[in-house]
């Protein structure tokens, strides 16, 4: 196997260096961390293209040692929105050709791309430097279509008729899941030879388990109440309306409930403006439960695990996530997950063992199995110590051992035989 030892990571959209849990940032910036991080790790050099969103941010920034994210010029800093993206590729394009031309040929041995805007742009890179293009969807807008939540705009057919090209030249197709690797097999007629399922991971270091009380503290929660936590964006895809209409019901049927049940929601609007800032208060007032609401801004990880530490439970109530690395987080923690069995959740929570899925997304299930969750204690608690064990299989070592033979496996087909290649 060809040895690799430089990568061209695209992620266009979004920064490595953004907090996560808000506007356009979240799994996929975690992601991207994550697995340079790791590859830096094994002596591989990463370089992470994204398009330069702010005046004073400088040309280069050393994530870690062996990590560079190198902003790109293309289109005004501030005003655009992930929709306006499209008319700047060509800018983004050849502000990175011309990073490589700076360099000795051969630069990078392969190409990452993540999200269908990166790439359309590693298509191109691809075919100029002669080297493979390894892409990951991280979201797909026929899948999205097909699980639309009330209140959410269907995905443009431009990314449509742009990730069926993606799919068509990229070498290598990275997966999340099974459950994604279907999805593009059936949905957009990918080669199976050509995708490869790659789970992300979480950071054990980071996400561990920790007492309660103590994190509870330092968030300033009471001690005894039932804390019932959502973590991420707040946008209809992530139904964070189901968990609200929910707990109303939990507490329409057990009015004692109320002194000790408390909803804690973590993360900042997302950047599609589907939700207005006010959306979440004035749910929570229209079905009279603001007393036991809290919102929380975007957390950094390391407060994020106290945040899980404190819960009771992660309701992850989404209409599809890729993968969901919040709930993987929360189990890391050894908080059980409720999900609904959608997408990568169905891969990411045991149901039973380390968490439960619920299927559909009718506040009267919801509310029947968080309430089961919130009267039996010690079920919750063997759902922890399931869930602790659940997510200690999940490193991102071994997300980014796996993505380094995938891409020595792209780099050896690139340069067999044409023969060996059909
Ligand atoms: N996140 C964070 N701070 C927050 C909320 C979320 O750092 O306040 C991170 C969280 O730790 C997770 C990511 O954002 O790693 C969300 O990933 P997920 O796969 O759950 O959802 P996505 O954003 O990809 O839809």
């Amino acid at each position: 196997m060809p040895r690799i030892r430089r990568v061209a990571t695209i992620s266009m959209h979004t920064s490595p260096l953004d907090q996560p849990g808000t506007g356009d940032a979240g799994g996929m910036n975690v992601y991207i961390v994550e697995v340079a991080k790791r590859l830096a790790g094994r002596g591989v050099e990463v370089e992470i293209f994204t398009r330069q969103t702010g005046r004073d941010l400088p040309p280069t920034v050393e994530l870690v040692p062996g990590v560079t994210v190198r902003h790109v010029t293309a289109g005004p800093y501030e005003e655009l929105n992930k929709g306006d993206l499209p008319g700047q590729l060509c800018n983004f394009l050849s502000g990175v050709l011309r990073t490589e031309a700076a360099y000795d040929a051969g630069h990078y041995d392969v190409i990452h791309s993540h999200y269908w805007l990166s790439g359309q742009v590693g298509w191109l890179a691809k075919e100029r430097w002669g080297v493979p293009l390894v892409h990951t969807m991280h979201t797909m807008a026929k899948v999205k279509n097909l699980l639309l939540a009330r209140g959410d705009k269907p995905e443009p057919v431009a990314r449509v008729l742009g990730e069926e090209q993606v799919v068509e030249v990229a070498d290598r197709l990275v997966a999340n899941t099974a459950t994604e690797a279907r999805e593009l097999i059936d949905l957009y007629g990918a080669p199976a030879r050509r995708v490869e399922v790659v789970n992300p991971g979480v950071s054990l270091q980071v996400f561990k388990p920790g007492p309660r009380g103590g994190a509870r503290e330092r968030l300033g929660l009471p001690p005894d109440a039932h804390v019932m936590l959502f973590v991420g964006r707040i946008q209809p895809l992530k139904a964070p309306d189901v968990l609200l209409k929910a707990a109303a019901r939990m507490l329409a049927d057990d009015p004692a409930l109320r002194s000790r049940l408390l909803v804690a929601f973590v993360g900042g609007l997302s950047g599609n403006g589907l939700a207005r800032p006010s959306y979440l208060t004035d749910l929570a007032a229209a079905l009279g439960i603001a007393d036991v609401v809290r919102l929380a801004p975007p957390a950094p990880q390391h407060e994020l695990a106290d945040w899980y530490r404190a819960a009771d439970v992660t309701v992850v109530p989404s209409y599809n996530e890729s993968f969901g690395l919040v709930a993987l987080e929360s189990q890391a923690c050894g908080t059980p997950v409720a999900a609904a069995s959608v997408g990568g959740l169905r891969t990411a929570v045991r149901d039973g063992v380390s968490g439960v899925l619920v299927d559909g997304h009718e506040p009267r299930e919801w509310a029947a199995a968080l309430r089961t969750l919130a009267e039996r204690p010690a079920w919750r608690a063997m759902l922890g110590a399931g869930a602790r064990e659940h997510a200690a299989a999940f490193g991102w070592s071994a997300t980014a051992a796996r993505l380094l033979d995938v891409y020595a496996g792209a780099t050896a087909r690139l340069h067999a035989p044409l023969a060996a290649r059909l």
